[in-house]
């Protein structure tokens, strides 16, 4: 099949881009290599894409650089207009960027219609709207004199970002560094390039001056690693797991980058027996399976007080057996498959590590029997029963349809079992006790706690996590800090000085 012929089998009108987007335009690597992305439903090829190396990097960087003054210095609400403008492009186009996605990550279709492109749209709304509304500051100090702050772009803003969300977190990233005045040199995952170029494609049509953005498809131990080093990149964000963002902290040391790092998560989703049980079910299954709980922040530790645990374990199960696994580009499937072999291999490799420590396997644990699926990386939701909160998988990040279950008798052994792990992202908790909740909310280790509700994410409110699950926070006014500094300005007005050596 061409290009075009699996354009038109996936629903979609325009065509697939392939090539790296450097400089306004879309263009081969420079020694013509390229990479295969696949189908998760299927393995088959979609396109071989552009893999860019050193030296793409290297022009993605000089472009970048030379867009920085002109776009640094624009008008703010002009910036802004451009990121408006793309947010309305990317509505426009929310089927076919639907479809790109489903085709490349195995995403439900459903979902990314209702909750990856509007998501991707609301990011670069929020943020268009935010560009001439973050300002400076006035400090008081002493009488005559003016002491203002600049929060001024850090530069060439270096991005790497995983697979698991591949629109949205581009968006995450992209929206808050380009409204601040940075440029930018952005490596999507080489397994799910496709959304990131289309972006790319809308951002022409919006009026992005070339340079300001730039997409280097590619390796990360080549083209990722490379932007973690590039002596002339001031900053990078990392979304990904908490071992390469070691590296790239290592990496960055070089020119002492500004690094901002979102990394993995084990988060305990918490039901009390106080807990409106019908919600709580329900709310933990959308907490972890969303997405074949390829989400960092997904409910994966679920942990359930004693008294209620053998009823809330049934009707838990019942659901996430009733969960419909399928195609992702069929509008009914509520589970796609994994986004590649190797993760699918890997998510199932934990099974037998539940096993080898006595856990006890309630649901799944093995891909669909279902014919239709066996070429893809499906795997049936998974639910298990560990022994203790500190086996492997109470404490390791699984990152697929498997979710560990503990017990717990009252609230402080709930607050130790929550803490007990290196990550520190989301957490929530159900309960209708309203002291509870703050004192939970206070005391949990985490960057993000949910209460009676999980995963809410909103262009507005906070995104990162504590401890090994990174720093610094996506989002909010505090994604513009994140990609502005401060320079502080000191101005004699009519100040008196006395002089300091007297003559
Ligand atoms: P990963 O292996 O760390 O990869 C993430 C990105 O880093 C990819 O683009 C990858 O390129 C690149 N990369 C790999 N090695 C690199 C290196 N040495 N230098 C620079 N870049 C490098 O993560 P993943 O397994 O794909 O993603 C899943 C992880 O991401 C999970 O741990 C999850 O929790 C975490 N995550 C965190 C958040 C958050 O906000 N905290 C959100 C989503 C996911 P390749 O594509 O070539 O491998
Ligand atoms: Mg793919």
């Amino acid at each position: 099949m061409t290009l075009a012929d699996i354009a038109a089998a996936a629903g979609l009108r325009t065509p697939i881009r392939h090539q790296l987007f450097i400089d306004g335009r879309f263009v081969d690597a420079a020694d013509g290599q390229t990479l295969a992305t696949l189908n998760p439903h299927d393995n088959s090829v979609i396109a071989d894409v552009a893999m860019a190396g050193r030296e793409d990097v290297d022009r993605a960087v000089a472009a970048a650089e030379r867009a920085f003054p002109v776009w640094a210095r624009m008008a703010a609400a002009d910036r802004g207009r451009i990121l408006l403008k793309l947010a309305d492009l990317i509505e426009a186009n929310t089927e076919e960027l639907a479809r790109l996605e489903t085709l490349d990550t195995g995403h439900p279709l459903k979902d990314s219609r209702a909750l990856d492109v509007p998501r991707t749209a609301a990011c670069y709304r929020y943020f268009g709207g935010m560009a001439d509304k973050f300002q400076g500051d006035v400090v008081p100090v002493e009488t005559g004199f003016l002491n203002y702050l600049l929060r001024e772009p850090v530069g060439v803003v270096g991005q790497v970002v995983p697979w698991n969300f591949p629109l949205m977190f581009t968006a995450w990233k992209m929206a808050p560094a380009l409204a601040a005045g940075n440029t930018v040199v952005l490596k999507p995952a080489e397994i799910t390039p496709l959304s990131t170029l289309k972006i790319a494609e809308l951002m022409m049509e919006a009026g992005m001056p070339p340079g300001v953005v730039n997409i280097v498809p590619g390796l990360g131990h080549v083209a990722g690693q490379y932007i973690a080093e590039h002596p002339r990149i001031a900053k990078v964000a990392f979304t990904g797991s908490t071992a390469t963002g070691r590296r790239i902290v290592q990496a960055s040391a070089g020119n002492l980058k500004k690094v901002q790092l979102e990394l993995g998560g084990k988060g305990a989703n918490i039901v009390f027996d106080d807990a409106n049980l019908t919600a709580a079910v329900n709310g933990s299954a959308w907490a972890i399976f969303h997405n074949q709980v390829q989400a960092c922040i997904a409910g994966s530790r679920l942990m359930l007080q004693e008294s209620i645990a053998d009823e809330f374990l049934e009707r838990f199960a019942t659901l996430a057996r009733s969960i419909r696994l399928g195609n992702p580009m069929d509008s009914a499937t509520e589970m796609g498959p994994l986004t590649s072999a190797l993760h699918r291999d890997r998510v199932l490799s934990y099974v037998d590590v539940a096993r080898e420590q006595g856990g006890e396997l309630i649901a799944g644990g093995r891909a669909p029997v279902d014919e239709a699926l066996s070429r893809g990386c499906y795997v049936e939701p998974t639910i298990v029963k560990a022994k203790s909160p500190q086996d492997r998988i109470a404490q390791e990040e699984v990152f697929g349809p498997f979710v560990t279950v503990l017990t717990f008798k009252d609230e402080a052994e709930a607050m130790a079992i929550a803490n007990g792990t290196e990550y520190g992202l989301g957490s929530g908790l159900w309960t209708s006790h309203l002291q509870r909740a703050h004192r939970m909310a206070r005391e949990m280790k985490a960057g993000m706690v949910w209460i009676n509700s999980y995963k809410r994410v909103n262009p507005g409110s906070p995104f990162g996590g504590v401890g090994q699950s990174g720093y610094g926070r996506e989002m909010g006014f505090d994604a513009m800090r994140e990609y502005t500094q401060v320079k502080s300005v000191w101005v004699n007005v009519d100040a008196q000085i006395p002089p300091w050596y007297p003559r």
